[in-house]
């Protein structure tokens, strides 16, 4: 059947409005059921699917909520860091990696322990694989290449714990609009062979199924108002009309829970982080990223695992110059900043930047405040600090050789992003001297109810941790670390500050910068089979309705388990979204 014909089917179906069980609803749903793919999310996950069909000549429909202006959705704000094993970018840098050794961080760091981890047991296995024998090559063909090769999640401090053993994060040439454009741009070329139509403002809020069969036939929701508002920014939720929309496959890539701090908080895991839930977050994500599909999913009758499983994180800012609500950005920092509690304690082996994620937020919940300090001086915030998001990396962004090359690793001051948060940043203290520097952060204690700290207790921290640089050795821990991120040279020249006394006023002037909780990602999700088949409660599959990317948990509901090594989340779109484009055209295909 040819496009015009199918389309004018579906228009001539939109006049009679079926009635879901009616002869005519059937009639409808069979006749388009030979036709299209529809997918929810116009994310990353849904164009690497939608790619992925129409390369076998599958038609698709993209249906999002917002404009065009966001296509992409989330990763075009990332880094673009994708997580690849053994790759050529690592053997060039001296990595020795593996899939053995891959395979043992990822396991150790998921720990997988229900019965629910059966199928993302499966992804997290085929995952691995396709980090390690097929991703970067299938990120090369669509035109990416990688800047360089950081060190993400160092781990708990034991080598069969939770981290990255090795350097694995590949910053994608070009950040996150890199990684959309690799994949927006066979979608579009696609769209001119009339092979993908997109569906902008347009919100699912039901998916349809055939009462008889039990198989998703379709989706239903409301159009909403045009907007004209810029990528990231929120957009009106005003409804103008109503659509229904029938194919022959359901495929959802909605995305996760984090701009949703509401189901954030209900999700929360108090039995692993304690029941102190906290009050206050800046929030990662757009506010489309509002998890409304999984529930949708679920009345639909989606299995959905692994709610409370989330990856949020510690060293949030509130950005001074802001895109969406509440809008943070997280700083990925270096080794080298001395991290402290709300009282001024500083946080125990192994909680250091760059290091474990989810045991510092379990730490810094325990401590009743949603807040932490970070204290360093200028050398330190000029080499180390990095910030996550395209727009905070422009050298990077646009794949500008010579700035990159100026302000990573020539640079003698903070990169032009870095410099604007300290000059506007609401969270950032610079001054000369330690009293003055601890009178200014509490006033910014203050602003969040928090305690005051006491001037001899802060320079006590930085004293003590300052007696171990003297010599090459040392019994503290964060120094050892620092030692060892010397051994890996890239680190050396472009990350990584010369190992001195952050009381040394010739790295001055001091300053200190106030962490908030940032939401991000969401770990759980509908779960999948290998197929990205969407599975009931029964384990039994649910017939046409297909699922991939973060609302899949990026894979089987689940594929990180407790916790994530970083880069896996692009990454994990990218395959999720290839198996649900492949596995579904070959079920079409019969
Ligand atoms: C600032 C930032 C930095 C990041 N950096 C990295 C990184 O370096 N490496 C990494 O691996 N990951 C990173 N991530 C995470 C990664 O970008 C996301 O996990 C990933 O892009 C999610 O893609 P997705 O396709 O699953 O969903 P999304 O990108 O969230 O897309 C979902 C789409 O579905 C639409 N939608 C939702 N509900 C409905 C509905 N009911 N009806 C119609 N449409 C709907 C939304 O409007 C949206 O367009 C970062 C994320 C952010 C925000």
């Amino acid at each position: 059947m040819h496009c015009e014909e199918i389309s004018a089917l579906k228009e001539g179906l939109r006049e009679s409005i079926p009635v879901p069980g009616s002869s005519d609803y059937s009639i409808s749903t069979m006749a388009e059921t030979e036709s299209s793919v529809i997918i929810v999310g116009g994310g990353l996950a849904g164009l690497v699917a939608a790619t992925e069909l129409s390369r076998r000549g599958v038609h698709a429909i993209i249906v999002d909520q917002e404009n065009e202006a966001n296509l992409g959705g989330q990763a075009f704000w990332s880094l673009g860091g994708l997580f690849c094993v053994n790759s050529a970018s690592q053997r060039r840098l001296g990595i020795k990696d593996s899939r053995e050794l891959a395979m043992q961080d990822w396991f150790n760091s998921a720990r997988f322990d229900r019965d629910t981890d059966l199928w993302p047991r499966k992804w997290a296995e085929a995952f691995v694989s396709f980090a390690t024998d097929e991703l970067e090559n299938y990120a090369k063909s669509f035109g990416m290449s990688f800047a360089s090769v950081g060190w993400a999640e160092r781990g708990s401090g034991n080598a069969n714990g939770h981290g990255n053993s090795v350097p694995r994060f590949h910053v994608t040439w070009g950040a996150g609009p890199a990684v959309v454009e690799a994949f927006e741009k066979p979608v579009r070329e696609a769209a001119k062979k009339k092979l993908v139509e997109f569906r902008f403002r347009h919100r699912v809020d039901q998916i349809i199924v055939d009462e008889h069969t039990g198989a998703a036939v379709g989706v239903r929701g409301q159009i909403l108002e045009p907007s004209e508002t810029l990528r990231g920014v929120a957009s009106s939720r005003k409804a103008v009309d109503s659509f229904e929309l029938f194919g022959a496959k359901v495929l959802i890539t909605s995305g996760g829970i984090g701009g949703n701090v509401d189901l954030v908080k209900k999700n929360w895991p108090v039995d692993r982080l304690g029941p102190q839930i906290p009050k206050s977050f800046v929030i990662g994500v757009p506010a489309y990223v509002d998890g409304r599909m999984i529930e949708i999913a679920e009345e639909a009758g989606a299995h959905i695992i692994n709610s409370d499983r989330m990856w949020h994180y510690t060293e949030g800012l509130n950005n001074w110059n802001s895109i969406w609500p509440q809008h943070g950005i997280r700083i990925i920092p270096g080794p080298s900043s001395l991290w402290l509690d709300a009282t001024g304690k500083r946080l125990p082996p192994f909680l250091y930047p760059g290091c474990d994620t989810l045991a510092t937020l379990k730490h810094i919940c325990a401590t009743g405040y949603d807040y932490t300090w970070f204290i360093l001086n200028r050398s330190i915030v000029t080499k180390e600090f990095a910030l996550s998001g395209s727009e905070q990396n422009p050298d990077l962004t646009s794949k500008s050789i010579w700035k990159t090359l100026q302000q990573r690793l020539f640079g003698w001051s903070p990169t032009p992003p870095v410099q604007a948060f300290l000059d506007h940043g609401v969270d950032f203290v610079v001054e000369s001297s330690l009293p003055d520097l601890v009178h200014r952060m509490n006033e910014l204690a203050e602003e969040k109810g928090g305690p005051s700290l006491d001037l001899e207790q802060i320079k006590r921290e930085i004293e003590s941790r300052d007696n171990q640089v003297e010599n090459k050795y040392s019994k503290d821990a964060q120094i050892m670390l620092i030692r060892n991120a010397q051994n890996y040279w890239p680190e050396r020249l472009s990350r990584l500050s010369k190992l001195h006394k952050i009381l040394d006023p010739g790295h001055g002037p001091l300053i200190a910068v106030r962490l908030n909780l940032l939401t991000r990602k969401t770990l759980g999700g509908l779960e999948t089979n290998l197929d990205a088949n969407v599975l009931r409660p029964d384990g039994t599959a649910f017939p046409n309705l297909y699922a991939a990317g973060e609302v899949a948990g990026f894979g089987g509901g689940g594929v990180h388990g407790y916790s994530s090594l970083e880069g896996t989340f692009l990454g994990g779109c990218i395959f999720s979204g290839r198996t649900a484009g492949v596995k579904i055209a070959e079920s079409m295909k019969g």
